[in-house]
């Protein structure tokens, strides 16, 4: 059996590991793996088996992360592998993040030459994404392929669920670009139920990488009756809007999957939350829904319709040179500049 890479964060617990790597912090018996199915202990060593595995790849656009503020209108090369160290009910990617879904083998210099040659081909592409399943839980991979990408003037995205363990995060810290993070519901109960994990260190995980500069994004996957909560949702938005009032939320439309089979969250609750979250931040966004009003970037002096969206595409914009409301002169919160 290929055992992937020695995994990096463990340590020996008599007979046991114990991972360090996230807070699950699982204790994990020879021939067993961790709550994430994808770090093995094989004979006192830990290792992390989705090393170099590769489920997914595409070329996609970057407001399809979601990020709507960083060089909209560019490309990321997209890539996934499998396992999760969270187990939510509801996932809307669970082939890969619950199951071992096929995958190839793809070396960081490969991953990274790919990117470069994307680039070549078109000249949006910024960098690449780590996405799909949870990227934390591909940690060295993530790590190397990072560093070989930064040399190559690439930009690295994370699409991550946020939990993990302070010393990890703080290896990412100077490799990572961008992030849009999932902060799943504003309570702990619905992390212990309904994820098997925790609020608390995603928290962190947002405060600790906005404080290190990176960009950041968050989502909010609304679902009715367990996190929509008009009260709960200006929870959120005030605990961001404390850290920064211009990160952008995107409140994305819950479809029946895995293992919930409630109907899909009604249009007007969509619309609700984002009112209420509106109250506290610069810029709210709704999802997975059709529709431009949701996806359109607003003044939030003025109100002015300043990049309009269609589907994961730039449409009409109205944004001057230094990212300034023509209308009023507020400066909008871009990072880097806008392709297209
Ligand atoms: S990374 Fe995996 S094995 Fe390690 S603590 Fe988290 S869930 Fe457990
Ligand atoms: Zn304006």
């Amino acid at each position: 059996m290929d055992t992937g890479r020695e995994a990096m964060y463990y340590e020996a617990a008599g007979e046991r590991i114990h991972c360090h790597l996230c807070p699950q912090d699982c204790r994990i018996a020879q021939g067993q793996r961790g709550v994430c199915r994808v770090r093995l202990n094989k004979d006192g060593r830990l290792w992390a088996t989705n090393y170099s595995r590769c489920t997914a790849r595409a070329l996609d656009p970057t407001e399809k992360k979601p990020l709507y503020h960083f060089y909209p209108g560019s490309y990321l090369l997209s890539l996934g592998t499998f396992g999760c160290n969270l187990k939510c009910g509801f996932c809307q990617n669970w082939q890969i993040s619950q199951r071992d879904a096929p995958s190839y083998r793809l070396l960081p210099e490969e991953a990274v030459q790919d990117a470069v040659q994307a680039r070549e081909v078109n000249p949006r592409c910024v960098g690449l994404a780590y996405t799909y399943s949870e990227p934390l839980m591909w940690y060295e991979y993530v790590l190397e392929t990072a560093a070989l990408a930064r040399q190559k003037g690439l930009k690295n995205v994370l699409v991550t669920n946020g939990f993990i363990n302070r010393e990890p995060l703080k290896g990412l810290l100077d490799l990572i670009d961008a992030a849009n993070i999932d902060v799943k519901a504003f309570t702990e109960d619905f992390y212990r139920k309904h994820c098997k994990g925790r609020l608390e260190p995603v928290k962190e995980t947002v405060e600790v990488v906005r404080g290190a500069g990176w960009h950041v994004e968050v989502t909010t996957l609304v679902i009715p009756g367990l996190n929509d909560d008009e009260k709960e949702l200006a929870d959120l938005a005030r605990w961001l809007a404390s850290i920064d009032k211009d990160i952008p939320l995107h409140l994305t439309r819950y479809f029946p999957n895995y293992r919930y089979s409630m109907p899909a969250t009604p249009l007007d609750t969509l619309k609700r939350a984002w009112e209420v979250a509106r109250e506290h931040l610069s810029y709210v966004y709704t999802g997975n829904m059709a529709g431009r009003e949701g996806s359109t970037t607003l003044c939030p002096q003025c109100g002015h319709a300043l990049i309009c969206r269609e589907g994961m595409h730039l449409g009409q914009r109205d944004l001057s040179h230094g990212a300034q409301c023509p209308q009023c002169g507020q400066t909008i919160a871009i990072t880097g500049s806008i392709m297209s």
